[in-house]
């Protein structure tokens, strides 16, 4: 055999053949099961606590909103132009941020946070401020420069404004989705996203490019 050649291990080959587990949480949804309950979590977050040094956190928001489907998108969300949904959901997040934040020490700062969805500035820029104070009230928020604080974006959607607004209320990280330039394959799977504003959001969000990291 050649060096070039590739050998196949057959049996691995074999094992993963098959469709898999989502990979957007872990443990994934297929090892989920009732014998860790609510008071396994509980007695879990707690003793976490109890390391010499203290761990730091790592949290994810998921916000489930968006306002038109891409067919290939196998997120939990929900489809809506209807702004109203969101406050209902909201009003539950901010309650579960509380039960949340109860289970652990203060002195774990949170050097991790994600807002994902489903599309999270579905939201106002307000009411994704109101929940990063919310967060802040019940977590120990980071202010250090090497946090990573990042949010979804939808390039169809996000205008600089948004961007200085998110910048401002502590994000310093974002990701965007791009499944393909091919506009027959944007048609095809309902996501259609053009070159320049994809290219302008990268752009603008850049620190150097000054739009929203420069204030
Ligand atoms: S915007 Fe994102 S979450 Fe919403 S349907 Fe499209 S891929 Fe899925």
């Amino acid at each position: 055999m050649n060096s070039h050649q590739i050998r196949f291990d057959e049996d691995l080959v074999r094992r993963y053949d098959r469709s898999g587990p989502r990979y957007t949480s872990y443990p994934t949804a297929v090892q989920f099961s009732d014998r860790f309950g609510v008071n396994e979590y509980r007695a879990v977050a707690v003793a976490s606590n109890q390391d010499p040094i203290p761990r730091p956190l790592s949290l994810y928001v998921h916000i489930p909103f968006c306002s038109s489907p891409c067919f290939y998108c196998g997120c939990t969300k929900v489809i809506t132009r209807n702004h109203e949904k969101a406050e209902a959901y909201l009003y539950r997040l901010h309650r579960e941020i509380e039960m949340q934040g109860e289970l652990y020490d203060r002195d774990r700062v949170v050097e991790q946070l994600h807002f994902g969805g489903g599309t999270p500035t579905f939201l106002t820029s307000l009411e994704i401020e109101r929940l990063v104070e919310k967060i802040g009230q019940h977590y120990n928020l980071s202010s250090d420069e090497g946090r990573e604080y990042s949010i979804e974006l939808d390039p169809r959607t996000i205008t600089t404004d948004t961007l200085r607004d998110l910048y401002r209320i502590g994000f310093n990280r974002c990701s965007l989705g791009i499944q393909d330039f091919d506009p027959a394959v944007q048609e095809a799977v309902n996501r259609v996203q053009s070159v320049p504003d994809t290219l302008r959001l990268i752009r603008e969000a850049h620190p150097r490019h000054g739009c929203n990291c420069s204030n």
